[in-house]
């Protein structure tokens, strides 16, 4: 499997995982909010990624590329243009994982990724459609 493919069923994953948090069940989970700058989007916009906290390194690989904990719903503007929005997404993460996971997250990207691409594209291919099911969603 390509890591373009493992990534989009990692990335349809966390943005499910994040609809279904912050709790729009009355549009049927499809809305998103940018964890640095707080705008609202559907899931299935092309305006929302999942962005990484800790992003790829130099040599192209990072041991929390896959850590669920290092991704969550941003926005388009935020993950590229302001390359991930650092500070804001530091505060983010202080807030919502605390600093311990935050030095584990950083000590953990210098490391091999723990599973293969392909290992990770088949358990998020499960894990989106379970939660689909488990939410009764078709899409
Ligand atoms: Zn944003």
């Amino acid at each position: 499997m390509k890591l373009s493919t493992a990534n989009s069923y990692f990335s349809k994953y966390i943005l499910l995982r994040d609809a279904i948090k912050q709790n729009n069940q009355y549009q049927a989970y499809e809305f998103v909010t940018c964890c640095t700058c707080g705008k609202i989007m559907s899931r299935f916009s092309k305006n929302s990624h999942a962005g990484h906290f800790i992003s790829k390194g130099m040599g192209g690989s990072s041991g929390v590329y896959f850590d669920e904990r290092n991704v969550n719903a941003q926005c388009h503007n935020c993950n590229k243009w302001l390359q991930g929005n650092g500070v804001e997404y530091f505060l983010f993460m202080q807030e919502k994982y605390g600093i311990a996971i935050i030095d584990e997250l950083r000590r953990k990207h210098h490391l091999p990724r723990p599973h293969s691409i392909d290992e990770y594209g088949i358990m998020y291919r499960e894990k989106y459609k379970e939660l689909k099911k488990k939410y009764h969603l078709r899409k």
